[in-house]
């Protein structure tokens, strides 16, 4: 009936404003301050975790609450819409992912119940490399087995989150590239406990970025890994990481989304409020229309992340579906960016406006967890049959 909401719907109204609410309890002015000493959001990822949003892809066998990408992505949006970064722990979604659909029952029952209850963070996800960057079937860093352990050497790149983090997900090589007949073949996926081996052959090494990401350098010399934490079949690993892409395309394409409404919310008003020759800046059409095109944009750019989302849900492919997401939501989300930069003229630049921090936030997402040319190389060649270009 026209007008009615779904069952589902009202669940999702109710879920935005709980996150509203949980939200009001972390300012502009606490991101701000955070972003000033390149501090974790350790009060905010507390918060959230024991409300049990950290829990929501979790099935309730193991203490979670079984929810869809659909809710999850619901809730990193509404922490951005609402002015926050859900970076600080937004990987524990989709990194559960691979432990669920190829962990043992042992590992299951053994991590799932204490990561929903928050007793345990599986915050990190090692698979990026300083020589090998977006080529990931050319990792370098080896794990040998010997007896019942690993042994691991190498070098990772850009790990997040790895110094607030109990547990990380490592992406390894185990058998040697010149000894496998396919390129996504010998890679393996590893639980590697931090809280152990941390100064016991593993050293992070803390990247200062331009904006508060945490994010590290991991040193492996000699780390020694139980076999038992080898998640599914050795030699599997990229194809378990294959799959739990394309829930992070879309939880990433959700934060741009909330970006994105942040940046239009905060460009309207203050193109509302500033008067300029004798009148407010947004009756200028040079000012707004920028704004309005964005805003249709971000509208059909959230059509798509829903869509991408309702298909994973649904357990139908949605390769294609989740990567045009990804494009499109961090496409509008800096677009949105620049365009609320430029109406907030110099004072976008002030610290206090927030517009510069979130400004250099969204710009990651043109970045990783994957570059934009690597999305229309995959719809280039994967969905439009055009010749293979690497
Ligand atoms: C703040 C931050 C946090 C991150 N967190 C994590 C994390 O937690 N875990 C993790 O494993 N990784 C993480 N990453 C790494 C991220 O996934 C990579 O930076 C990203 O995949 C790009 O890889 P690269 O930096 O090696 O770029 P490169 O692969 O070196 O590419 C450089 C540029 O060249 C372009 N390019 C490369 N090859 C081609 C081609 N064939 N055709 C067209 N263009 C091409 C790329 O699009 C890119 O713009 C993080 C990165 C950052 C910056």
């Amino acid at each position: 009936m026209p007008g009615t909401n779904s069952p589902d719907q009202e669940m999702h109204e109710q879920l935005k404003s709980a996150i509203r609410e949980l939200c009001r309890d972390f300012p502009d002015r606490y991101w701000r301050e955070l972003d000033e000493k390149r501090a974790y959001p350790e009060a905010f990822v507390q918060a959230l975790t024991h409300a049990g949003y950290m829990a929501t892809l979790i099935p309730k066998e193991y203490g979670g609450a079984d929810l869809g990408v659909t809710e999850a992505g619901i809730i990193l949006e509404e922490i951005h819409h609402c002015g926050g970064n859900a970076a600080a722990c937004h990987a524990q979604m989709y990194i559960m992912g691979t432990l669920l659909r190829h962990g043992s029952e042992a590992h299951k029952r053994e991590y799932l119940p204490r990561i929903a209850d928050g007793s345990l963070r599986l915050q990190a996800f090692g698979v990026s490399e300083p020589n090998t960057g977006s080529d990931t079937t050319q990792l370098k860093t080896m794990a040998v087995r010997s007896g019942d352990r690993y042994v691991i050497n190498g070098q990772k790149i850009w790990i997040s989150r790895a110094e607030h983090s109990d547990l990380m997900l490592l992406l390894v090589r185990t058998t040697p590239a010149d000894q496998v007949k396919k390129r996504t073949e010998g890679l393996s996926t590893i639980l590697v406990d931090l809280r152990q081996a941390v100064g016991h052959g593993l050293k992070i090494r803390p990247i200062r970025t331009m904006m508060n990401h945490a994010t590290t350098e991991l040193f492996f010399d000699n780390l020694e890994v139980p076999v038992a934490n080898l998640v599914g079949e050795e030699g599997l690993g990229f194809r378990y990481l294959l799959d739990s892409l394309n829930a992070e395309r879309i939880l990433i394409a959700s934060e741009c989304i909330g970006d994105a409404h942040w940046f239009l919310e905060r460009a309207s008003n203050y193109a509302k409020e500033r008067v300029v020759f004798g009148r407010p800046i947004g009756k200028n059409q040079g000012v707004q229309f920028p704004i309005a095109r964005a805003y249709a944009n971000l509208e059909a750019a959230r059509l798509m992340v829903a869509r991408a989302a309702s298909l994973f849900d649904e357990g139908k492919p949605c390769g294609a579906e989740a990567n045009m997401a990804k494009l499109l939501a961090a496409d509008v989300s800096w677009d949105l960016a620049n365009i609320a930069l430029q109406t907030y003229g110099g004072f976008g630049f002030a610290e206090e406006y927030d517009v510069e921090r979130k400004f250099r936030e969204t710009r990651l997402y043109q970045v990783a967890p994957i570059s934009t040319n690597l999305i229309l190389s995959y719809l280039a060649e994967h969905v439009l049959g055009l010749p293979r270009s690497y």
